[in-house]
């Protein structure tokens, strides 16, 4: 299936150099998530999003576009955005966008169609450096591209509710209420282990090739864990962490290093 990605990309030209194809093996997305439309929640997503900045804005906690540290992550954001789209053609048509909220929790999140926030616990709590930002950034940007959230909530509207709501889903019923309920779960939604590794890997390589330095990941979860000591980080209960994350990040630094490399030479 990998092989067959990798000949998509080459015959579609969608990346001109091989330099461009992955070096990071996670093979293919899962097939249930087709049964929630990609467009469906990204609608959902963006009505969510815009729900959480006005609530944000209402509490006087949405940092303004002139304030520095938003300034910082849009920066940030803006080197890794081009990095996105090979890993989903629909990406190259989202509109990204990154704000903060003022808030003491650990914790950051993208959603479908490319909804960013950081909330300002996080950067600060954990003195995050702009390549650990950009850990963050990546392995968040990976969970929309690699359609994580598509394939939970696919999969428990299946086991819940069963094909019913999955026909209206595929536009036979009532996709209004469809998508509201589908932008409330967005909030609380749990990735598997298998889907935390994934966007481990996939966020190193965006972050690698935007010229963010690769043993920063090794370094942002070792942080992490350690700030899980007092209360633990929103963050980590919505992305559990497996014992072996940071010894698979560190496994996988090799294979980043000159797309890293190559990105600050030209930089
Ligand atoms: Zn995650």
């Amino acid at each position: 299936m990998w092989d067959a990605r990798r000949g998509f990309l080459l015959a579609t030209g969608a990346v001109g150099a091989d330099a461009a194809l992955a070096q990071v093996n996670v093979g293919s997305s899962s097939q249930v998530r087709n049964l929630v439309p990609a467009e469906t929640l990204e609608n959902s997503a963006r009505q969510q999003y815009s729900q959480t900045l006005s609530e944000a804005r209402a509490q006087r906690a949405l940092a303004p576009d002139t304030y520095p540290q938003l300034v910082r992550i849009r920066q940030i954001a803006s080197r890794l955005i081009p990095f996105t789209g090979q890993w989903n053609p629909r990406a190259r048509d989202w509109k990204w966008e990154v704000n903060l909220i003022g808030s003491k929790q650990l914790n950051a999140w993208c959603m479908p169609g490319g909804k960013i926030a950081f909330y300002t616990g996080i950067i600060d709590q954990l003195k995050l450096t702009d390549d650990e930002i950009a850990m963050i950034m990546g392995h968040e940007m990976a969970h929309a591209l690699r359609e994580h959230a598509r394939e939970r909530l696919a999969k428990s509207q299946v086991t819940n509710i069963g094909l019913s709501l999955a026909s209206q889903l595929l536009g036979l019923g009532q996709l209004g209420n469809v998508a509201a309920d589908l932008g409330t779960q967005l909030l609380t939604l749990k990735y598997s282990r298998d889907d935390e590794s994934e966007a481990d890997l996939v966020g190193l390589e965006i972050a690698a090739r935007g010229g963010y330095k690769p043993e920063a990941s090794v370094q942002l979860w070792q942080k992490m864990l350690a700030a899980n000591g007092n209360g633990g980080p929103q963050f980590l209960s919505t992305h559990p962490s497996g014992s072996n994350r940071i010894e698979e990040l560190q496994s996988n630094l090799p294979k980043v290093q000159t797309l890293y490399e190559r990105a600050r030479q030209q930089g």
